[in-house]
């Protein structure tokens, strides 16, 4: 089995700034195709201690990956200490040099010298294309070893790593299989596969997160993948309307592919989650062509003047209530002329609840042409999380409508 060491340069997550999240992700994936991590280093911008740690782990590993301090300033300084490590020299790539400037050209009137730093390639490297920052990454084969260098910013270091893995095709000794679900407790799902007797060869891990769902993966030795489909298989048949999807799939693509398949619309009216869930749509490629907008009507006069929901209905019932999400939602789609609208209205808390309805009391409602449903939930928690419960759910209210309702 391959052994790997991570190692993040970044003063930000030493200091406790930032989470951690690459470290998180390398090690996730490198797990995931049957590598070892055996060890995770966090460390300052510092060039001492980022050779430090290369040499702590050079020996223990065949693959190296780090993260961040790939950057243009002079407090980037990975390249220098990974090429202090390995004794190698850094050397100018020209051609790197050229199209660094060109694509920065298109952007700023001015490049500023400094930038060139991010050509130096340490001396017999192969550079990895950023397609969507400027630091470029650079991969040595030393000593049977490989050295991967990454740039910090997660949406740049996450395809690029990929396109490492594909590079490398490492001899994959596991193969794994992971599903999401919505709207389904993580112990029922825990149960339902216990009940299974799965091969005691096949490892599985749950993650649940707010607003997400619960990622399950199967992972077993590459000649049993039959064995995690036919798993699979029988967890989907059980769970029908809470499965979203396989592989990396999340709640919010699932739902713009779903419209897109359906070619239906969306609207949605958010009065608590404050344009989360719009947000999260807007966050997939291809939403353009299903989703058309969202109000955020946070204050009653915003529900009454876009809206149009009644004075009655807030006199009567209140803005937290079934009669007020309904007509939120009903005045969306008619503003809009979507095929399907989404409400929510709720209390964030910490203030404004009462017996009747407690702090984390939530209504969402969704409305096609010939289905309406409506949901009361109760997520007493802090603002935050209580806001991205209630877009999941919002979210996953849209999937269950499209796919089991219309
Ligand atoms: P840049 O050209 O953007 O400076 P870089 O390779 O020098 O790239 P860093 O300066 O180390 O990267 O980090 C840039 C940003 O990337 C950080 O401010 C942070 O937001 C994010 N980042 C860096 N390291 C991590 C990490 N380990 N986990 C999550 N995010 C990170
Ligand atoms: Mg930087």
């Amino acid at each position: 089995m391959k052994v790997a060491s991570i190692i993040t340069v970044g003063s930000e997550i030493v200091e406790g700034i930032i989470v951690n999240t690459n470290a998180k992700f390398l090690s996730e994936r490198l797990t995931e195709i049957g590598v070892k991590v055996k060890k995770i280093i966090a460390v300052d911008d510092n060039l001492d201690d980022i050779v430090e740690a290369i040499n702590q782990v050079v020996n223990i590993s065949d693959i190296v990956v780090l993260s961040g301090g790939l950057g243009p300033t002079e407090d980037d300084k990975t390249r220098e200490a990974v090429a202090t490590a390995l004794g190698r020299r850094l050397v100018l790539d020209e051609a790197l040099k050229d199209s660094i400037r060109k694509r920065l050209s298109k952007y700023h009137k001015y490049v500023a010298a400094n930038n060139d730093r991010q050509a130096m390639i340490i001396d017999g490297a192969k550079v990895i294309a950023n397609e969507v920052g400027s630091a470029p990454g650079q991969m040595i084969n030393h000593d049977g070893k490989v050295i991967i260098l990454l740039p910090g910013p997660p949406q740049e270091l996450v395809p690029m790593f990929e396109k490492v893995l594909n590079q490398l095709k490492f001899d994959q000794e596991f193969t794994t299989l992971s599903l999401l679900f919505f709207g389904i407790p993580e112990a029922v799902l825990d149960e339902k596969i216990v009940n299974f007797s799965p091969d005691p060869s096949i490892k599985i891990a749950t993650q649940a997160s707010y607003g997400d769902g619960i990622r399950v993966r199967f992972t077993c030795p590459k000649q049993d993948r039959r064995k995690i489909e036919e798993l699979a298989t029988k967890l989907v048949s059980e769970t029908k309307e809470h499965f979203i999807g396989f592989g990396g799939m999340t709640l919010e693509q699932a739902v713009v592919k779903t419209l897109r398949e359906n070619k239906k619309t969306l609207s949605v009216a958010e009065s608590c989650t404050g344009g989360m869930i719009s947000s999260r749509i807007i966050n997939v490629p291809g939403a353009s062509e299903v989703f058309l907008g969202g109000v955020v009507a946070y204050d009653n006069s915003v529900k009454k003047n876009l809206l149009k929901v009644s004075d009655d209905i807030l006199e009567r019932y209140g803005a937290v209530s079934e009669q007020c999400v309904l007509q939120m939602a009903q005045g969306v789609k008619r503003l809009t002329n979507s095929d399907i609208a989404l409400s929510v209205s709720g209390i964030a808390g910490p203030s404004g609840g009462s017996d009747e309805k407690p702090v984390g009391t939530v209504f969402l409602c969704i409305v096609g042409d010939d289905h309406e449903e409506i949901v009361r939930l109760f997520y007493p928690q802090e603002r935050n999380v209580f806001r991205m419960r209630v877009s999941g759910y919002g979210l996953y209210l849209i999937w269950k409508h499209l796919n089991y309702m219309v």
